[in-house]
């Protein structure tokens, strides 16, 4: 050991683990500039509590039988204990789905998603209710609905279908009855990336973005007129980067619930109002990663849980987070304890 990880260690009070170490840039090698920043990191191997990830997404190529395994083993390193995949899809791709994650008992569970083909037929909505209580009955668990309405899906006519259109009515009251929470993410992406700005260089393309201030407000009216229906914002409704205006919208809408999803690059730039915020909303948030990726679980769980200074949170970041150091009681909230108030069914089997 070292004089400045003795000295670390002091500090620390030795409850702490941590090492000096030159933070690690990932795709940042070409810009070394003289003495990089010193800077305390804390060794997190696992999350502090059980995590359920709200808002995981599992292509078929993770569903392969040895890919799969390796997540369940990650999962399992990492401390996650249930992981949604929120790519269900519906009627037979939705069976198989429950049936690939069914070789690990209660350790995945699938929502659900529309299928928008055939829009313009006038018994959609009749057709797709009946469909989500099919998908339902072969396991689903909540309904996901992607980014497409609101945005770029359209009517036979060409005209952009809105996202409070009366067609989706039946499917947000069905919701309410049968208690499966909704993932809405209406709204393209945090901030409006673009290939232009620092906020997402790969991301979607600019012009999908021309819709995004309309597409939120017909989501806020939906939350608006379905009270008994749980909805989560995914990607913290795209306002991570103004947590005033996030603010408003969960003080109006009491059955809004928000997921980290790309947002918390937001949260890691503004460390000490992020820490007041969660706190403030500490039982309205859920822990969503999107992609799974052990490395930025990782420095995700950093972000929550430690003091850590300028350090790199994923790929997609232009810029350094910081640690929010939250209380165990938020953590325990945000990890798993709201999860299990929007999805009452699992708390039974769920064991800290
Ligand atoms: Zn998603």
């Amino acid at each position: 050991m070292n004089v400045l990880s003795s000295l670390a260690l002091a500090l620390a009070g030795g409850s702490v683990l941590v090492s000096f170490a030159q933070q690690a840039q990932p795709g940042r090698t070409d810009r070394q500039q003289g003495p990089p920043l010193v800077v305390s990191t804390t060794d997190i191997q696992s999350a502090k509590f059980p995590v359920i990830e709200m808002h995981g997404h599992l292509g078929s190529n993770n569903l392969m039988p040895a890919n799969l395994e390796r997540i369940v083993r990650d999962m399992d390193a990492l401390n996650i204990r249930i992981l949604v995949n929120a790519s269900g899809g519906s009627g037979d791709r939705l069976k198989q789905n429950v049936e690939k994650l069914g070789k690990y008992p209660g350790r995945f569970l699938v929502f659900a998603n529309l299928d928008f083909a055939n829009i313009d037929d006038p018994e959609w909505s009749k057709k797709a209710v009946s469909q989500l209580r099919v998908d339902v009955a072969n396991g689903a668990r909540g309904l996901k609905v992607f980014r497409n309405p609101g945005l770029d899906l359209k009517d036979a006519k060409g005209q952009r279908v809105k996202l409070d259109d009366p067609r989706f009515d039946p499917i947000w009251a069905e919701c309410g009855r049968a208690k499966l929470p909704v993932i809405l993410q209406s709204g393209n992406g945090l901030a409006f990336p673009s290939r232009d700005n620092e906020r997402n260089s790969t991301g979607p393309s600019p012009e999908r973005n021309t819709n995004l201030e309309a597409a939120l407000a017909e989501q806020y009216h939906v939350f608006d007129r379905y009270p008994g229906t749980t909805f989560i914002h995914g990607d913290l409704g795209t306002l991570g980067n103004n947590l005033g205006e996030l603010a408003k919208l969960m003080d109006r809408f009491p059955n809004l619930y928000v997921e980290f999803g790309n947002g918390l690059s937001e949260l890691g730039r503004q460390p000490r109002a992020a820490r007041q915020w969660l706190i403030k909303y500490q039982n309205r948030v859920l822990f969503g990663k999107l992609i799974f990726l052990k490395d930025e679980l990782l420095s995700s769980f950093r972000v929550l849980e430690s003091p850590d200074e300028s350090f790199f949170l994923n790929r997609r970041t232009s810029w350094p987070v910081y640690g929010i150091d939250l209380p165990d009681f938020v953590l325990k909230k945000i990890y798993y304890q709201n999860a299990l108030r929007v999805m009452p069914a699992l708390a039974g089997g769920f064991t800290k």
